[in-house]
């Protein structure tokens, strides 16, 4: 359930709110707006929640008590009304621009990373991806650098000011992963891995949650849901690709489900149209229909030989298209939030 303050509560009286939620056995997560303070109420109330809602009603400061309708409560805008923004090195992501990440599926070796990271600096890009821990379907095939490849990621970040975004596979790693980058990356293999999405939300960092290969928007909702619930709220959703009968592509683009999120959540959400379609030629077309469907950020992965990639080369851009993509993905975002606004000003 939500409570509503009312405008002119006092710190106090939020505070016997929330200590009266404990007292109970439930939390209350807090969300301070611009006017009012909303608590959300997560926990089972069950048979008790009449009496709950009378009892907070009665509060002093208190306005109103809703029932929160959908299973995941922290991730949904009706206890979160405005967008949520991340931040990431005095970058923003969630406010309206456009956030560009690029890099290579695996780091493979410091000149591979530091040279594609130069290329995606240039380009225009915020963020640098690459995978030092990688979650293979083989056993055999490239597993990545591990740590090698965070030292590698830490030292783009220090010669180029990118942010970095790189896999955490499991909870033991949390600490090692969030001491080289600036966003932890769980990848779609992991998204109910429960333990991992507690872990990288008790880090504190920011999170980007993949869709679960076979993931109901719900049950990846449900999945944030653990990251929002241990207090972190820099969680952004990234969509890309789930599995459908067609095999042409590596996966199916899910594209209607950014407006949806938007619709249903106020966490950014980014578009990875490289695992979304397997195929490097799909790859800017839909980038650049999930720039116009409203995502906050795109995630392609970049090569500077795309031919010898040690996972994923298929679907990976060369610098120079990635160049080429950038700027474009740019004018599409500012036509259709030029647009959008004229619509909402009539
Ligand atoms: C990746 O980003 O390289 C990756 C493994 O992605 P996903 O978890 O979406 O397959
Ligand atoms: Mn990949």
């Amino acid at each position: 359930m939500l409570v509503a303050m009312s405008v002119g509560a006092t710190e106090e009286q939020v505070a016997a709110v929330e200590d009266h939620i404990r007292s109970v056995g439930l939390t209350p997560h807090e969300s301070r707006g611009m006017e009012r303070v909303v608590i959300g109420v997560v926990g089972d109330v069950a048979v008790r929640r009449d009496q709950v809602m009378n009892h907070l009603l009665s509060m002093p400061g208190v306005e109103t008590v809703t029932p929160i309708s959908r299973p995941f409560k922290l991730a949904s805008r009706e206890f979160h009304p405005g967008d949520t923004v991340v931040r990431v090195r005095g970058h923003a992501i969630g406010d309206g621009s456009l956030a560009i990440m690029g890099g290579p599926c695996s780091v493979e070796s410091r000149d591979q990373l530091l040279e594609t990271a130069d290329a995606v600096r240039s380009a225009g890009a915020m963020v640098l991806r690459g995978g030092a821990f990688k979650p293979r379907t083989s056993p055999y095939s490239f597993q990545g650098l591990g740590v090698e490849g965070l030292r590698y990621l830490a030292e783009a970040r220090e010669r180029t000011g990118l942010a970095v975004i790189t896999e955490v596979m499991e909870s033991a790693d949390v600490p090692a992963v969030a001491e080289h980058a600036d966003i932890l990356q769980v990848g779609a293999r992991n998204m109910q891995n429960f333990p991992l999405l507690t872990a990288v939300g008790r880090s504190g960092m920011p999170v980007m949650l993949k869709r679960g290969l076979a993931a109901t928007i719900e049950e990846w909702l449900m999945s944030a849901e653990y990251i929002l619930s241990t207090g972190n709220q820099q969680v952004l959703l990234c969509e890309r690709g789930i599995r459908s009968f067609d095999t042409y592509t590596r996966n199916t683009f899910d594209l209607t489900a950014i407006p949806l999120l938007h619709h249903l959540t106020h966490l950014p959400v980014i578009a990875d149209p490289s695992h979304a379609t397997g195929k490097r030629w799909l790859v800017r077309p839909m980038a650049l229909a999930a720039v116009a469907a409203g995502a906050d950020g795109i995630m392609v992965e970049v090569h500077p030989h795309p031919e010898d990639a040690l996972s994923d080369g298929e679907q990976s851009l060369t610098l120079d298209q990635f160049s080429h993509l950038a700027p474009v993905l740019r004018e599409v975002h500012d036509q259709v939030r030029g647009f959008d606004q004229s619509l909402v000003a009539q």
